[in-house]
């Protein structure tokens, strides 16, 4: 599928590369990213405008002319947000990598036509957590100030293989995702449900945990730290 682009009426300077956090396959479109984003993070609309499957398929997110929500205050207007699904490093492939560097080829050339030289950078410039977790100036061509004036790299990783089952997912979609966890591990703790160690990172304890939780208090028993469970929890600030 052809990368179409027309920029919006709103003034983009920027476009942010993010990864989702996650590697199962049924987490790789959308229409996952949207629930997470509204009914876990209480937003109106997920928070990126494009989402890259392994497969290197693209679908538009977020309307273009609505800023992004997932980058963190201050860098969200002016800019646009790309993510492409994955978690681990090595899981991510050569043809999201295509693909995103496709737009970035078809977002800057639109912008160029009218004098405006976009610059491409990762989530993490800008915020304190490794996203997106591959190499995105190597796979996209970037150089150190953002601007695509090298050749893409996108054998610079390849998936083998493409879907892993991560303990890891979702709750690390929340912005300020380390301290959050503390106290949701703390809460369980608290309740009973004991997590390990209060390190800050949603594993396969605190995964156990938060099931075991849910299921005592009459709720499905997903795993997932979503809205209802953060609020019954004291932890959703
Ligand atoms: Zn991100």
């Amino acid at each position: 599928m052809d990368f179409q682009f027309t920029p919006p009426a709103r003034a983009v300077h920027s476009l942010f590369f993010h990864c989702s956090a996650s590697d199962r396959p049924e987490h790789d479109d959308v229409a996952v990213m949207r629930d997470w984003h509204v009914n876990g993070n209480g937003w109106s609309d997920v928070g990126y405008h494009y989402f890259v499957k392994k497969s290197g398929e693209w679908q538009a997110g977020r309307a273009l002319e609505r800023t992004p929500a997932a980058q963190g205050d201050g860098f969200n207007t002016g800019t646009i947000a790309v993510c492409l699904h994955g978690l681990v490093k090595s899981a991510f492939t050569s043809e999201q990598f295509r693909t995103g560097h496709s737009m970035v080829r078809a977002i800057c050339d639109a912008y160029g036509a009218r004098g405006v030289k976009i610059r491409v950078h990762g989530h993490c410039e800008v915020y304190p957590k490794e996203c997106p977790v591959f190499d995105y100036r190597r796979a996209l061509g970037l150089d150190a100030s953002g601007y695509p004036t090298g050749r893409p790299d996108f054998a610079v990783q390849d998936a083998t293989p493409r879907f892993l089952a991560s303990p890891l997912d979702l709750y690390i979609m929340v912005p300020g995702n380390a301290d959050r966890v503390r106290r949701l591990q703390r809460a369980l703790t608290e309740r009973g449900f004991p997590c390990g160690a209060i390190d800050g990172l949603f594993g396969r304890l605190t995964r156990d945990a938060l099931v075991a939780w849910q299921r005592d208090t009459g709720r499905s028993p997903t795993g997932v730290a979503d809205y209802a469970s953060r609020v019954a929890l004291g932890v959703e600030s």
